[in-house]
């Protein structure tokens, strides 16, 4: 149904490679979101029906609300365990590296993955990737998961996507579609979505699981976090921010702040929003990028704060104080102020 879009160069050579057992490691991205761990999975378990031994490698651990998926218990988890993972990596005769395009994004294991000779097989919608042997590469894709559909399609294999497989597929569509309302969500996206209904997913369980199971805890840094919003209508942008301290009072997990961003879109008219949150560790501050319309926030977030992304969802990092970077972000929205002034949502 829709894999006369795919185009990944040498495909019949790999699919020459994929046709005897191989060990095969597959990568997500650090801060593993549900696309990057939908997408994993879903890879892994189709070829593991292959006849091929799969690991997945996360730099880092992800929150509880992608670990009822099947299989992610199993996945391996760098930071916890890099002898091992290095090993599996060593070992590997493929790499599979799924929703994300240069090893800054994998820490230690980009290392490890960039000394390795064999294959590796590019899947995935950022923007300007880096080179890689095999490259599925489509930045209009709303998720990587949909482009994992199209990839077993593409092998001619669609009879073994099956209520597992598709499980994973649903969750990173529906979580990178922000459930199906981002611009880039397509006909393709909701044909791909019918077929996994008619696999038999179960999507108020898959979204009672993803979103349903939130902590008291998260409500709390919720409310921290729209208490701290500061809004500037003459640039329709909003910001929030959460200190390390209020983090540590709450005893905030992995995963407790994801989304909140989003909450500065709801304002009438605005188009940008952002969020600073002190790592809990180490001295610097993450910061995710929302907008609507044109803004790019992708490169807002390259230019400015050392990160990327996507147009309207982005995310980089501030070595500056928390002062000191509030500073700077709205000095910067004044450069903007035109750009943010025309944006038509
Ligand atoms: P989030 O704000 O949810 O962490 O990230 C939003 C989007 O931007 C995701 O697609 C994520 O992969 C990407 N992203 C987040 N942080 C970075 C970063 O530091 N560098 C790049 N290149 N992309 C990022
Ligand atoms: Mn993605």
């Amino acid at each position: 149904i829709s894999s006369q879009t795919m185009e990944m160069n040498r495909f019949e050579e790999l699919k020459e490679l994929l046709a005897q057992p191989k060990k095969i490691v597959i990568l997500p991205h650090r801060n593993p979101d549900g696309d990057a761990i939908g997408s994993t999975l879903a890879m892994s378990h189709y070829l593991t029906k292959l006849g091929h031994e799969c690991e997945i490698i996360a730099p880092n651990d992800f929150p509880k609300f992608l670990k009822w998926m099947d299989g992610a218990k199993k996945i391996n988890i760098a930071e916890y365990k890099p002898s091992k993972a290095r090993v599996l990596v060593e070992n590997a005769d493929l790499i599979f590296i799924l929703d994300f395009n240069s090893f800054g994004r994998i820490d230690e294991v980009g290392d490890w993955v960039q000394r390795s000779r064999v294959p590796k097989i590019l899947i995935d919608h950022h923007q300007e990737p880096d080179q890689f042997d095999f490259m599925y590469s489509d930045t209009m894709m709303p998720a990587t998961c949909q482009m994992v559909y199209n990839f077993i399609e593409k092998m001619g294999h669609l009879d073994l996507i099956d209520k597992t497989i598709s499980e994973c597929i649903y969750t990173g569509i529906m979580t990178d579609t922000g459930n199906f309302r981002f611009r880039n969500t397509a006909a393709s996206t909701h044909r791909v979505v019918a077929e996994l209904h008619d696999r038999g997913i179960e999507i108020d369980k898959i979204y009672n699981n993803v979103f349903d199971t939130q902590s008291p805890t998260r409500m709390k840094l919720l409310g921290l976090a729209l208490n701290s919003m500061e809004t500037f209508p003459e640039f329709r942008t909003a910001y929030m921010l959460l200190t390390r301290k209020q983090q540590l009072e709450y005893n905030s997990q992995k995963g407790d702040t994801e989304g909140f961003v989003n909450f500065g879109l709801g304002l009438n008219n605005f188009v940008f929003s952002v969020i600073f949150i002190e790592d809990q560790q180490n001295d610097f501050i993450k910061i995710s990028f929302r907008s609507k319309g044109n803004f790019d926030v992708n490169s807002f977030a390259r230019e400015h704060f050392s990160g990327g992304g996507h147009v309207n969802a982005a995310g980089g990092k501030s070595d500056l104080s928390m002062e000191e970077t509030l500073q700077k972000f709205q000095e910067l929205l004044h450069l903007y102020k035109e750009e943010l002034e025309q944006v038509e949502i």
